[in-house]
């Protein structure tokens, strides 16, 4: 499905630094570790493997970067899509507090990298807003900076509805500002670590999709058409767009297609809609996210559909939810519109895990822009012996979902549909 949303017609694609190609894989090699996924979590893992001197081959199926690394919303919103609050509701302060902290660490990965490896990738720590769709958001919002500042945490601030209109020029009850967060080009940043993981020694290759992960004694088979990589370890990074090459890794994560727009140049760039340029996503459960691009646009995410095809006009489909957001840009023209997969766990908390020289991390449920990269970084701190950051993950890895691969699907959509109700209804 991923061929037919449309990452050409993309913003991304449009604004892209040129890169270089990678040929494919055409023999049989070794490395110490082989990495299926050329997305932001692959190639964190590389960049961090291959600067601690391991050998290191990824295989992408595609080109790097064209998966949901390389087409997101680019929000950067610090910590998981479980917030504070939720960590120590279910896991008590202590553990769920490690957790809030580590994925925290995430957005500071990725700004140290990117000054770090010069990746120039319009980089801008404004913040992320939540803004309310409800009044009873507040309530949330305020538990939410509570629970975060008993953790240490003091970057989120709860604004009032004329506070969060004066930031965001949309209908809203208010908002939770969290000033750890921003946007950033998402398809230079994952061409920014593919060089440095390059630079550092790894071996990238794209068109050579994995069709057999093989167990040995001793290590793993990776196979593609053309050649085969033995290795100490796999590192499976393919998220969405994995499909059934491992069922266990399947099986924990449910793929969601997503749509995104940006509209025409507007007069005053944006500055009207976003004065302080924050990311901005509400509190819908079929969330909405917008934000200003560097030239001058506003690039919007949103919409529920349930059918498993792409809608024939993206655009035509994304207007409604923008124009709703943004009555004042009733009309607008819209240049780009593409969709991407999210894939999503059933606890909304990434999997991340290991199975003997099999290690993987994904699902992170529609918030991976950064921790796609911590993920990555922790997976290569695994593989070289070190689990002191990746256990955290792996204790607290979600459950599959019922009715397995042949269920989920449909489970998913009635889920969704009374979601998407009580959006409507309030
Ligand atoms: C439309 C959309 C909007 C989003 N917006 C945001 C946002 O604003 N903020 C946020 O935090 N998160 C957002 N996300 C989520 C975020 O983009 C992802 O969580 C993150 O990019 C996942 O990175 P990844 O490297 O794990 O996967 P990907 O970037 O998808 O990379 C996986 C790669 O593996 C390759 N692959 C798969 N199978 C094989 C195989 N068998 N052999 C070889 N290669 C294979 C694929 O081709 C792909 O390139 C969004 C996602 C989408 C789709």
């Amino acid at each position: 499905m991923n061929d037919s949303l449309a990452f050409d017609q993309s913003w991304y694609a449009a604004t892209a630094h040129a890169a270089p190609a990678h040929a494919a894989l055409a023999s049989d090699c070794q490395a110490d570790v082989a990495i299926i996924g050329g997305g932001a979590t692959g190639l964190s893992a590389a960049l961090h493997l291959a600067q601690q001197g391991a050998s290191v081959m990824l295989l992408e199926a595609g080109r790097i970067g064209h998966g949901a690394s390389g087409r997101n919303g680019g929000q950067i919103i610090p910590g998981l899509r479980l917030g504070a609050a939720d960590l120590v509701a279910r896991f008590g302060a202590e553990q769920g507090g490690a957790l809030f902290h580590l994925a925290l660490s995430a957005r500071d990965l990725v700004v140290d990298l990117v000054a770090r490896h010069g990746i120039a990738c319009d980089l801008e720590l404004t913040g992320h807003l939540t803004t309310a769709v409800r009044p009873s958001d507040l309530d949330d919002f305020a538990h939410e900076a509570d629970a975060a500042a008993k953790l240490g945490y003091h970057g989120l601030s709860v604004l009032d509805a004329p506070a969060a209109q004066a930031a965001v020029a949309s209908p809203s009850h208010g908002g939770l500002l969290d000033a750890g967060g921003g946007h950033f080009h998402t398809l230079n940043h994952t061409l920014g670590l593919a060089r440095a993981a390059a630079v550092a020694g790894a071996q990238l290759h794209e068109h050579s999709a994995v069709t057999r992960l093989e167990r040995r004694a001793g290590g793993v088979v990776l196979h593609t058409s053309a050649g085969r990589v033995t290795a100490a370890q796999a590192i499976v990074a393919g998220d969405a767009l994995l499909g059934p090459l491992n069922a266990r890794v399947h099986s924990r994560i449910m793929p969601v297609a997503n749509y995104i727009v940006t509209t025409d140049v507007l007069p005053d760039g944006g500055a009207g809609l976003i004065p302080g340029n924050q990311a901005v996503s509400d509190s819908r459960f079929v969330v909405n996210y917008f934000r200003r691009t560097p030239d001058g646009r506003l690039m919007f995410g949103g919409g529920e559909r349930y059918s498993p095809r792409p809608p024939a006009d993206m655009a035509a489909f994304v207007r409604p939810f923008l124009e709703r957001s943004f009555p004042m840009l009733a009309g607008v023209g819209i240049a780009h519109a593409w969709g991407g997969l999210v894939s999503i766990t059933r606890s909304r908390l990434p999997d991340i895990g290991r199975d003997g020289p099999v290690l993987w991390a994904h699902g992170y449920s529609g918030q991976g822009a950064v921790l796609s990269t911590l993920g990555g970084a922790l997976l290569a701190e695994a593989a070289l012996g070190d689990e002191s950051r990746f256990t955290p993950f792996a204790a607290v890895a979600p459950s599959g979902f019922p009715g397995g691969a042949l269920l989920r699907g449909p489970l998913h959509v009635l889920g969704m549909l009374w979601y998407a109700l009580r959006d409507r209804t309030g």
